[in-house]
């Protein structure tokens, strides 16, 4: 079926801690460009986008937040601010209207960056079920 194929397809993709793509962008050593920025939390534009908006946004500090599963209670606040985040971005973006807000939780959810992220998708009309 479907799910087995796509798990199987990525099944290369699985945490194992190491740092990841995210860490050269937050430091700046790989180009991006990045639409909002605080002390805790960078959003920048997907490289390989799937709406007209589309926005990745990740914190500063790993933490072992990997992924969403890998969270515990002193992620609390980190993941309080990145979900009140979507909203500023969303706003900024022209798109408060309608927007999704999506998280790939391991490689049945296609993850493909063990670097907690949110995706911000935006600016045309989205359908329901996502793939
Ligand atoms: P995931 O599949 O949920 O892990 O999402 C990872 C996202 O990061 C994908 O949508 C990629 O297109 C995006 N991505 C990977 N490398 C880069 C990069 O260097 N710049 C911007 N986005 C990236």
């Amino acid at each position: 079926n479907n799910e087995e194929e796509n798990a199987l397809s990525v099944a290369a993709s699985v945490d194992t801690g190491a740092p990841t793509i995210f860490d050269k962008i937050i430091k700046k050593e790989i180009p991006s460009t990045v639409v909002y920025e605080d002390d805790k939390v960078l959003a920048f534009r997907d490289i390989s986008p799937q709406a007209p908006v589309h926005i990745v946004l990740i914190p500063k500090i790993r933490d072992g937040l990997t992924q969403l599963s890998k969270a515990d209670e002193r992620h609390k606040d980190i993941l309080g601010h990145l979900m009140y985040t979507t909203g500023v971005i969303a706003k900024q973006e022209g798109i408060e209207e309608g927007y999704r807000v999506v998280i790939n939780n391991g490689p049945t959810a296609c993850q493909s960056v063990y670097h907690l992220h949110l995706h911000i998708l935006g600016g045309r009309q989205l359908k329901w079920p996502p793939g």
